[in-house]
């Protein structure tokens, strides 16, 4: 495994980076989970842009351009030579002192590149549906910080994520501090209702997720009514359907929520048809990795 850090193409044990790198000590950064299908890293350019905005809200400055970050991830997966993979992009504040200004991170950003896989649901849940649990951790309020920043800082997500898995489910639904629906704690989450698509808008705690712009894309295209509005939990238990957006569940259906049954139970007709259409998608709608030509990037 080559893994790209700062401008290098290094083997994996020798990928390392500061213990006073601001990433590590404060959690000051930003990333990204991006996917490739078939040498198509999908919706690659819309990933690094909502990089590219976080870092800005954060006031963290890249020594790349946009065109740059795109290049050096593509080169990085073909130096890699995987045709299928799930890649990590990590910019973090780079090095500086025990004190928390990001002014002392003289030396600017941290760039890392993996190319690696994830653990997925396996295929039998798409088919069957999973059961998620509400966590009594809430979402970090909007106002304090805002949900589309995809920052290091994922500790409210992970306390729901413990959460879920001591209630036996594999995600946990957050709600937002109002105690309406928010997301869960690494997808985005919808509802089917009488035949439109609802999901909760951003604000009220929500990653912008970029499977989620896709599925009201696609929704939108198959003639679905689509809304992003404030959902309550009660939305989502008398749901006709109900389903989880990301990049690494793609379009889960989930048929139990807090011990109440979702429709039939059974992921539904919505559902199935969103995640055949995503499936289709994933493969085209992207940049293609050249496997040929020999990294610009390689040592
Ligand atoms: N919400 C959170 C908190 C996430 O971390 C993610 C990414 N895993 C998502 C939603 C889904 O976003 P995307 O579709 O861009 O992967």
């Amino acid at each position: 495994m080559l893994v790209y850090v700062n401008g290098k193409l290094v083997p994996r044990e020798e990928a390392k980076v500061s213990v006073f790198d601001h990433g590590y000590l404060y959690g000051d950064g930003v990333f990204e989970g991006i996917r490739v299908y078939d040498g198509n890293v999908f919706r690659l350019r819309e990933h690094i842009e909502r990089l590219f905005e976080s870092a800005h809200t954060i006031a963290l400055k890249l020594a790349m351009t946009l065109e740059e970050l795109m290049d050096a991830t593509l080169q990085t997966i073909a130096a890699n030579g995987k045709r299928d993979a799930y890649i990590r992009l990590v910019v973090s504040r780079g090095e500086g002192d025990l004190g928390i200004d990001p002014d002392k991170c003289k030396k600017g950003s941290t760039v890392v590149i993996i190319v690696d896989s994830i653990a997925l649901y396996p295929e039998e849940l798409y088919a069957k549906g999973i059961p998620i649990a509400t966590s009594a951790i809430r979402r970090i309020p909007s106002e304090c910080l805002d949900p589309r920043i995809k920052s290091l800082n994922y500790l409210n997500n992970i306390l729901a994520k413990i959460d879920a898995k001591k209630a036996g489910v594999p995600e946990a639904l957050m709600l937002n501090t109002r105690g309406f629906v928010a997301e869960c704690t690494a997808d985005n989450i919808f509802i089917v209702k009488n035949g439109s698509l609802k999901t909760p808008q951003l604000l009220h705690g929500a990653l912008g997720g970029i499977t989620r712009a896709a599925v009201l894309e696609l929704a939108k295209g198959a003639g679905m009514i689509t809304s992003e509005e404030r959902l309550a939990v009660h939305d989502l238990y008398n749901a006709d359907e109900c389903f989880l957006t990301g990049t690494g569940a793609e379009v889960i259906p989930v048929i139990d929520i807090d011990g109440r049954q979702v429709g039939d139970g059974k992921p539904g007709p919505k559902t199935k048809m969103l995640l055949a259409m995503y499936r289709e998608l994933r493969t085209k709608d992207g940049a293609k990795v050249d496997y040929d030509t020999e990294p610009a990037t390689a040592r």
